[in-house]
């Protein structure tokens, strides 16, 4: 497999899976009101991506941060910043979940892991690579000779978008630690005084607490590339830390120039969207763009979903189910084994293919041939013999799966099967809402 890496300016190939495991840090989001539906690119990548390679033999593991302590949280509640961090993070998780791949093996808190941010400054200051000044701390931008390489920025030109500060030696360095000010409701001792980590030091300190200090995959969005990005991989380099192989970014969302509002009936939120129209065409959306390139989300592509889901909702009844829905979004033509996609085995890359993998989704057609469905199971499924709707009750996989007629571990029923649950027949049990949805087997991993 190969992974587009912005450090290297192309294709990195992944060792095979006996080489050793796959260690993926993405950054998650700041949390301080309900994330939008952009801020899901980066999750949905990352999980399909472990997903997909741990389906592939692979022993990768996902770790997602959560910012739970910042300047965008003071302001939007002043005093109370802390009980807003702790809701917004619920949301956070609350509605990823209900995207219905999984969740990431870790999602670590900053305000969790100040003992070992603080550590980690402690570490630079000593090496010389950053300095106290008034109850800050600062990184030597000037003594790293790679800065800008991962970014492309000239060293001798970066702006940190930081407030400018007659403390710093140098314009281009950036805050690691920042002293308490007035209004700022969240504070932790440290031994330059009473304040709270930078953005950046963040994230060394979460990905390197939890992988050490080399792992192979970095992700997050484009907009991430600099500073955040630039500045993680010099603060980890100044220590001799080789830190992220690959680093990749996910293209942004675009809106067209769009206004957003829930009064113009087009709230972004993931929260809005998910309702609207549910997590298997949130899905297909994401696919619609290659995971590097930006994604609109105009009304045109709202329009294209509703269609999609309308697709989608004549789909689930087998009895019902259309020949001549849209082509636009295609099922990748993979060979499957034993009622699941062989492993190892990449998909012919249709329309709904990206360099990130497939999405193996069944199509909307009586003749297709969806994720994981062997031409027995789709002759049973024809004859009204197949468990291609979900009978009432047959909520759990075990049971699906093991006394399916079918046999040899089809799962069309399987709550935890992510998109083949829309195959399910109208009324059908939906699975719980909360429940852990793709596990590390089911369809419509990639
Ligand atoms: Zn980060």
């Amino acid at each position: 497999m190969n992974l587009y890496s912005t450090l290297q300016r192309g294709l990195v190939e992944l060792p095979p899976p006996e080489d050793g495991p796959v260690r993926m840090y993405f950054c998650g989001p700041t949390v301080y009101q309900r994330a939008h539906i952009g801020n899901a690119r980066p999750f949905v990548l990352g999980m399909w991506l472990r997903n997909w390679l741990r389906h592939s033999g692979y022993d990768a593991t996902l770790v997602h941060n959560i910012t739970d302590v910042n300047d965008k949280i003071y302001e939007a509640a002043p005093g109370a910043s802390a009980e807003l961090a702790a809701r917004a993070t619920e949301w956070y998780l609350e509605d990823t979940r209900d995207l219905g791949l999984g969740m990431p093996d870790q999602l670590p808190k900053a305000t969790e892991s100040i003992p070992g941010i603080v550590h980690f400054i402690e570490e630079l200051v000593a090496a010389g690579h950053a300095y106290a000044a008034g109850g800050d701390v600062y990184f030597r931008v000037a003594g790293d000779p790679e800065y800008g390489r991962l970014s492309g920025q000239r060293p001798d030109q970066v702006e940190q978008g930081e407030e400018p500060s007659a403390l710093k030696e140098d314009p281009r360095d950036f805050a690691l630690w920042k002293a308490n000010k007035p209004g700022e409701d969240t504070w932790w001792e440290s031994p330059w005084g009473r304040g709270r980590p930078g953005w950046h030091i963040e994230c060394s300190a979460m990905a390197e607490a939890a992988f050490g200090p080399v792992f192979e995959i970095h992700g997050g969005g484009l907009d991430l590339v600099f500073p955040h990005h630039e500045n993680e991989l010099a603060q980890s380099r100044a220590l001799g830390h080789e830190f992220a192989r690959i680093w990749t970014h996910n293209g942004m969302l675009e809106f067209g120039g769009e206004k957003m509002s829930k009064s113009l009936g087009n709230d972004v939120s993931l929260r809005n969207v998910l309702d609207t129209w549910g997590r298997e065409v949130v899905l297909l959306f994401f696919m619609t763009g290659h995971w590097r390139k930006p994604i609109d989300f105009t009304s045109r592509a709202r329009t294209a979903l509703r269609t999609a889901s309308r697709s989608l909702a004549s789909g689930s009844d087998s009895s019902t189910r259309s020949t001549t829905t849209s082509t636009r979004w295609r099922p990748c033509r993979s060979s499957t084994t034993g009622g699941r996609a062989a492993t190892g085995t990449s998909s012919t890359r249709g329309s709904s293919c990206s360099a990130s993998g497939c999405l193996r989704f069944p199509a909307p057609t009586s003749t297709s041939r969806g994720c994981g469905e062997t031409a027995k199971t789709r002759a049973l499924r024809r004859t009204g013999g197949a468990p291609t709707s979900c009978a009432a009750g047959s909520g759990s996989s075990a049971s699906t799966s093991s006394t399916s007629p079918a046999g040899r571990g089809s799962y069309p029923c399987d709550p935890r099967a992510g998109l083949r649950a829309t195959t399910c027949a109208r009324g059908a049990p939906r699975p719980p809402r909360g429940a852990r949805a793709l596990g590390d087997r089911a369809c419509g991993e990639v």
